[in-house]
Order: structure tokens, then sequence, then C-alpha cells
């Protein structure tokens, strides 16, 4: 390993707290990898909270990896070195299991270039009794897995805190060969061994039957933390290098019972669980204890944890700042402001997502105008200067007026939060955060056609143009390419696999691998799809129900004929 590649895990290590370093004598080993780059790994709680817990099994040792920075990348084939551990530098195949914790579809191809690198088979069917047993968790793992099915020996289907504790003793007690091993994890709850299924397709391309073998189950079942309290999800490492590596992450909950018919978090996560006042009371008082200053609470929806005001004193007895990513604007309260503003919470966020009430009822988040408002007068009375607003275009229903009515909400809400300092300037500045609709699995809207790069395109510059009227004004987004990726890869099948080996091949190159790809993107991504089309994730259980989803889809849709007009 090169010298410099060395020099820089040293300095990550160096600037962490709560870095585990264990003994590696007769251990289980874990490569826990995070499929994008350290700074964007280290912010997920989810990583954290699993590195943490498999690491307080005694005979586990659990080190991180991460997608090396471009320029490292360089430096890796030059001096051939394969993707290798933070803790100890020890390359992906002297581990007994490596497993991916996955966020983010797009982040497929980055698992597979970190096999290839490794000198891992990247098919599950090739891999050799010395290798590693290659597995998957996280959000895609129940949302749908499929398309990087093929790739994984299993799949950790739900919440990963108790399952992880079962998979590692069935592993001390139950490991013999690869084969035999997966044999016996069929019997799991919670884990998908994908090569005991067979896909068949129908003329028309979709799938026709999903054959389970060898005693797997015909539907594997989402795994859930039953009781929230008896696990903290805290962030173990602290970084200066990660987003939110200046504060305590601690997550309050999980799931969340809005419903929000775009929401995948909305639905996968439930039923909804809240972590008890005193549960996260002792976690707050053990933070602000070990000397940490400002905790940031985590959950699908923290402003609408029952028990937030009481939380909030909390907080504050124990002298330590208050942050939240993110607020809906029908649950902000004065109290809550006040304690983000004492906390020096300079920009406030919140979603309204679509710029018209009539759209966003269609898609069940019925915050209304005079909400966001009455939201921004808070903001602006408890001094927080800065509003940063996230909104979706391409969903279901949605109009031109729609989309023009995003400038034009955000233009009234910048105004409501301007007021004129003493020297005359005027205060308050509002991003307006624009990102692309991507239908998901598991959601009412997973029937949805998505809408298409170009028409993504034409609605940006739209919205781009309208808002070049504010000076204080500032539009970020993401490419709409990138979210058609992404479309492509939320609803894929197992055929959608050989995209991500050829975009693997080609080094993360996905749009020449698209190009030379075999398959059509548009069959997955805009092609309307029928109530009774078998759906690639339909041989899993996350705890919705089909049924709930289509009257879910048909009442969007009979709303946005009532506002047209329909009898
Ligand atoms: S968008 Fe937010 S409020 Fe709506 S379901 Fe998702 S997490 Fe809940």
């Amino acid at each position: 390993m090169s010298w410099s590649l060395k020099k820089k895990s040293q300095v990550l290590l160096d600037a962490e707290q709560g870095t585990v370093r264990k003994d590696w004598g007769g251990k289980i080993s874990v490569a826990l990898v995070y499929p994008n780059t350290y700074a964007v790994g280290m912010s997920n709680l989810g990583f954290q909270t699993i590195y943490r817990h498999l690491n307080a099994i005694p005979d586990v040792v659990c080190e991180r990896v991460f997608v090396p920075e471009s320029q490292d990348l360089e430096e890796m084939r030059r001096s051939a070195t394969p993707p290798f551990s933070l803790e100890s530098l020890r390359p992906l195949t002297d581990f007994h299991l490596v497993g991916f914790s996955v966020t983010y579809e797009g982040d497929y191809i980055n698992v597979l270039r970190l096999l290839a690198m490794a000198g891992i088979p990247l098919r599950a069917a090739a891999r050799r009794a010395h290798d590693p047993l290659v597995l998957m968790g996280g959000v895609c793992a129940f949302s749908n897995p499929e398309p990087i099915a093929p790739f994984m020996d299993f799949v950790v289907v739900g919440e990963g805190e108790e399952l992880v504790v079962e998979l590692i003793a069935a592993y001390r007690e139950g490991y013999r060969d690869r084969a035999g091993f997966l044999a016996s994890l069929v019997a799991l709850e919670g884990v998908y061994v994908p090569g005991r299924y067979d896909i068949a397709y129908a003329a028309d391309g979709t799938i026709a039957e999903v054959v389970a073998r060898g005693g797997a189950p015909s539907v594997v079942a989402k795994r859930r933390l039953r009781n929230v309290n008896a696990f903290e999800t805290v962030a173990a490492v602290k970084t200066p290098h990660a987003e939110y590596g200046h504060m305590a992450l601690l997550e309050v909950g999980k799931g969340c019972g809005r419903g929000c018919r775009f929401c995948l978090e909305g639905q996968v996560y439930r039923p909804v669980r809240h972590r008890s006042v005193d549960t996260l009371r002792e976690t707050v008082a053990r933070m602000a204890a070990s000397g940490e200053r400002r905790v940031g609470l985590v959950g699908a929806c923290v402003s609408d944890y029952p028990w937030l005001g009481d939380l909030l004193k909390i907080v504050e007895e124990n002298g330590m700042e208050l942050s939240i990513s993110s607020l809906r604007a029908d649950s902000l309260t004065e109290d809550l402001v006040a304690a983000l503003a004492r906390g020096g919470h300079r920009t406030l966020t919140m979603a309204p997502e679509a710029g018209t009430e009539r759209l966003r009822r269609s898609v069940r988040k019925p915050i209304t105008d005079e909400q966001l408002m009455t939201a921004c007068d808070l903001v602006r009375a408890y001094g927080i200067p800065n509003l940063k607003t996230y909104f979706m275009i391409g969903q279901p229903t949605e109009t031109i007026e729609d989309v023009e009515a995003i400038p034009e909400l955000a233009g009234r809400m910048l105004e409501r939060l301007r007021v004129l300092d003493p020297s005359g300037r005027p205060f308050g500045r509002l991003t307006l955060s624009v990102s692309s609709f991507v239908p998901k699995p598991w959601t009412p809207f997973q029937w949805a056609p998505f809408d298409g790069a170009e028409s993504l395109q034409t609605k940006l510059e739209i919205i781009k143009r309208a808002a070049r009227r504010f000076s204080n004004m500032r539009v970020l987004h993401e490419n709409p390419r990138e979210a058609a990726l992404q479309a492509l890869l939320a609803r894929g099948d197992r055929r959608v696999g050989d995209f991500l080996a050829l975009a693997a091949a080609h080094d993360g190159d996905w749009r020449r691998a698209l190009r030379e790809w075999e398959g059509d993107a548009a069959f997955y991504t805009t092609r309307p799809r029928a109530p009774d089309e078998r759906l690639a994730w339909d041989h899993f259980d996350v705890g919705v129900k089909k049924a709930g989803l289509l009257r879910e889809w048909e009442r969007a849709r009979a709303e946005d004929a009532v506002a047209a007009g329909a009898p």
C-alpha cells in the first residue's frame, strides 16, 4: 500500500472520537462498507449504529470501508492497492463477511466497483470457498434489492439492530461452508437469499412468477425492531470530516404516520415507534457528561415526536444546544423555534414539496400556504435569518401551473421573512432546493410513471428563470439525468443487474453503460404500471398492504379529477 493512502487514513482516524479498535485474534471479522465517501458514510446514523452494535459483540471485530475520493482512486490503481479498512488497513478479502450499508440506489454501482477492485467475483454464484460472504442492509435492502440481488449472498431485510446479533450467532454456530450456511439462513426472519429464488418473465417483459427453492419463504418478511427503547441509535464515532460531525446525533424514534404518498420512509419504517422520554433523558445526560455541546435530533419527522416539549427541556437542562434537520410547517411550535434559535440555528428547513395547495393535497402533504407563512413569521420573530425549502418536480398530477407556483410561493415566503435591519439592509435569505420526483416501491406512487429527464429539465428552467427575480433566493437542484438513473434502479428487477455490472466495468460511467446495455430503461422508468402487474418487490412483505396503497393511488388521481372539474 502506498504511503500517502496510509497517511490519509491515519489523518481521518486521528480526527475521530469513538473509534473502536479491536484485536483480530480468533474473532469473526466484518467489513462494514458504506458505498460512498467517508464524509457521506459517517453522516449516516444507521451505518454508525450497526458499527457500534457489531463491535459490542465480544468475538466480533468490525471495521469500516468507504469509497476512496477520486484522487485516491488513481493512487490505488497506480499502487495496485485494493479497497481496505480504515482501522487496520486490511483488504476486503481478509474479512469473513463484507456487509454493504446502502441508503441510495445510485450507490449500487459503487458496491460493484469496490467488489471488483477487491478481486471478489461480482456474481454471488461465481464466488469461491475462500471468498468472504457478501451481504447488504440499509433502506435499499428492504425497498427493492432486486437490481443488486444477483451480487449478494444474502440481504438483511429491515431494521438490523437485533438481526445482526442473530446473524453473527448463526455464523458462529453454523458456518461450515458457504452453501450450507446460506441454506441455514433462509429460516432466519428478515434474511433474503437471492440465489434461492427463480424469476420467470412474461412475453411482455413483466415478471410472470417468482419461485422460492430449498426451503426459502415465498414471501420474505421485513424485520423490525420491536422495542426501540432497548436499542440506542446514536452516532458512535464523531468526526469533523462528516456533515453532522460537530454534533451528537440522536434518533428519537422510527417511522412516520403522516403517509405522504411519495415517501418511502413514511411507509417502510411502519409502525411508528417513539423512544420514551426517560430513555432519551438518559442518553442526553450521558452525551452531556461526555462533553457533547450540541445534540442533533434525527427521525423521519422529528417535529411530530409527541413529547418534544419535554425533550427540549431535557436538552437545555443538560446545557446542550439543539439542532433539527427538517421540520413540518404544520407541527412547528413557538417553543421549538425559540429553542432552535437559542441553539444558534441560522437556517431552518421546511419541505412544502409542491407549489400549490392542490398538489400538496394530491400527494397527501396538505400543508396550507397560510401555515407556511405563519412558519416564516415565527422564523423571523426569533431572528433566524435563513430558510431552506425543499420542493419536488415531476410528481403525479403536476401541471405547469404547479411548477410556476414554486418560485412564486418561495418569493412570498421570502418576502415574509425579510425585514429591514437598522442599516436599511434587508435580512433573510431563502434557498430553494428542487429535487426530481422518483416513484418508489411501497408507496402509493409505485405505479406512477417517472416524468422523464427532458420534461424535468424544462420545469427546472421555468423555476430558475422565475427565481432570478429575487436577489436573496438561491436555487439548488440535482441533474434530472441522475434522477432518471435512480428511477431505473429504484423499481428495477434482476435484469437491471446487467446494467450495474456494465457500469462497474466502465469504472462508474453509467451513461456509457446505459448506451451499451441491451435492456430498455424506459420499461422501468416512464412506463405506467397496471395495478395488477406483478412488481419486482412483490415477494417481500414490509408491513404495507398493496390494497391500501392502491386505494391511495386511486384517491390521488380522483383528487386530481375533482380539481379538473370532472363530474
Ligand atoms: S415526507 Fe416527512 S412527513 Fe411525509 S411521510 Fe415522509 S417523513 Fe413523514
